[in-house]
C-alpha cells in the first residue's frame, strides 16, 4: 500500500495550504501511508492557535503522540485524510 501514484492522488486532494504535506508517516524511516494525523503547537515557539501536523500510521500514531504528549505539545489526533 505505498505505490507513489496512490499517494500522489491523495496530496493532490488538498489545497496549496497543504501542497508540501507528504501523506506518509512522519515517523523516521517510515514510509507508509499516513491514517493519523496529529495536530501539535509548541507554546513556546508558536503563537497558540498555530498548529504544526505529523502525519501517522497505525503503528507510530502511537509513539509520535506519546512523544508530543509528554512535552505537552499535542492538541488533537484526527483521522487522516480529515
Ligand atoms: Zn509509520
Amino acid at each position: 500500500m505505498t505505490d507513489d501514484a496512490t499517494s500522489g492522488a491523495l496530496s493532490g486532494l488538498f489545497g496549496s495550504e497543504d501542497a508540501d504535506l507528504p501523506s506518509v508517516c512522519s515517523a523516521r524511516g517510515c514510509g507508509e501511508s499516513a491514517t493519523w494525523e496529529l495536530r501539535w503547537n509548541n507554546p513556546k515557539i508558536h503563537t497558540p492557535d498555530r498548529r504544526k501536523t505529523w502525519l501517522a500510521c497505525d503503528t507510530h500514531k502511537e509513539s509520535l503522540s506519546d512523544f508530543l504528549q509528554r512535552r505537552g505539545f499535542l492538541r488533537e489526533v484526527e483521522p487522516f485524510p480529515g
